[in-house]
């Protein structure tokens, strides 16, 4: 993949594709806004080249053609222009391709920044749809993807747009190329002992990542909702906890495979579990082989906590994706905090995808401490299996 660093960018019309899709609460304020910062140094490599440039995002699910505004980018063109610290304001425009964001590109002038509407309030974006992608790339001489959260999907702005640009007017940006690099070098060539720690409610979105990862890691630790249906199929009563029936066979040949390649399997020893799924419930610590009939693990417990910290101890690359529990409610949060602050204090290479693991490390005041934090949940998994991204494919191509 090219990267911006290779085209004859300097005064020309830039159009980047960025994933500025960030958290937002209910009175509309930016809580967690990594991924504008994480777009930062391709803006301000364009900026520094005297660049017209055109910014463009989604941001959530609206319903195509109804311009809500929940979810208009405009909070997002604020929150730009302070950590640009820019005295030109950045020109936002009214909608996505339409007269006001035609009108507003057209007047740029060097140096000066237009973000574009919500790439989804137009139809054509998530339908990959060429008519559409062939305006968008109208706005730019030059296309760079840096958007690396979004490109596992095949949509407009990132897969149709590319074939409107041959090689010597599209690249990927400075984020793109962080990420492909820190997942591909890991993954080639890691540091040994080399961990895995994964979580999160269900082992379905993981499964192939998981088998790819049995492949290259010395060690795998379990945690979350996925634990139980591992734990199931090795004979555990589980309660009501989560879990995959269709999975089971998947797990013991998961587990069969580790044991084969000599691959160091960890599961919980114990768990928090409710009564109920509710942060009032009545909870319990109790050992793996005692969940009751009618209760819910949602946590792990202490122990579980010791003995993972125990096996990451000699690491010397780590791979973390997937909460330990339900951390969104306090009382099954302290396992996945925990295990931020293991991560985030061993000597490794700590590299953290998925946004909800993000979220936990960023809670727990740990982010400053890991390696890196990828800012594309899906994308990094499709990394991980090894899947060409559509996006990153689509920038490769003649
Ligand atoms: P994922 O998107 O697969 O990474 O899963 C993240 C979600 O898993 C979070 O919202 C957690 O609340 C949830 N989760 C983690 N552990 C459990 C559990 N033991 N039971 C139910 N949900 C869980």
């Amino acid at each position: 993949m090219k990267t911006i660093k290779d085209l004859e960018i300097e005064g020309k019309r830039v159009f980047i594709r960025c994933d500025f899709n960030v958290p937002k609460d209910e009175n509309g304020n930016i809580t967690d806004d990594r991924r504008i910062r994480s777009a930062l140094q391709t803006i301000k490599y364009c900026i520094d080249r005297d660049c017209k440039i055109v910014l463009a995002s989604h941001y959530e699910r609206p319903e195509a053609g109804v311009y809500e505004e929940k979810f208009s980018l405009s909070p997002v063109a604020k929150r730009l222009h302070i950590l640009l610290n820019m005295e030109k304001e950045i020109f936002m425009a009214t909608d996505v391709i339409g007269e006001d964001a035609q009108a507003k590109a057209k007047a740029l002038k060097a140096g000066e920044i237009l973000l574009l509407e919500n790439l989804r309030y137009e139809a054509g974006e998530t339908s990959n749809d060429s008519d559409f992608a062939q305006t968008l790339a109208g706005f730019g001489e030059f296309y760079i993807n840096d958007a690396f959260g979004a490109c596992h999907r095949k949509h407009a702005s990132i897969y149709a747009i590319t074939e409107f640009f041959d090689l010597q007017h599209k690249a990927g940006g400075f984020l793109m190329s962080k990420e492909i690099n820190f997942f591909s070098k890991v993954l080639e060539n890691p540091v040994r002992p080399f961990v895995a720690v994964i979580g999160g409610s269900k082992i379905s979105g993981k499964l192939e990542a998981m088998n790819k990862l049995v492949d290259k890691v010395d060690k795998i630790i379990i945690g979350g909702g996925m634990a139980f249906t591992f734990l199931k199929a090795q004979g555990h009563e589980i309660g009501t906890s989560l879990f995959e029936a269709h999975l089971v066979e998947e797990a013991k040949n998961i587990m069969q495979k580790a044991k084969n390649l000599g691959v160091k399997f960890y599961l919980p020893v114990d768990v928090v579990v409710a009564d109920r799924f509710s942060e009032n419930a009545t909870v319990k610590f109790l050992p793996i082989q005692e969940i009751p009939e009618e209760w819910m693990g949602l946590d792990i417990g202490p122990a579980s906590t010791r003995l993972f910290r125990e096996a990451l101890n000699d690491a010397q690359t780590i791979i973390w994706n997937g909460p330990m529990g339900v951390y969104e409610m306090d009382r099954y949060s302290k396992g996945s905090f925990s295990m931020s602050h293991t991560i985030s204090q061993t000597h490794a290479t700590t590299i953290v995808g998925g946004g909800d693991t993000a979220d936990v490390v960023l809670q727990a005041g740990d982010a400053d401490d890991m390696t890196f934090i990828s800012t594309g949940g899906g994308a990094s998994l499709k990394l991980i299996e090894g899947i060409a991204l559509p996006g990153i494919e689509a920038l490769c191509a003649k």
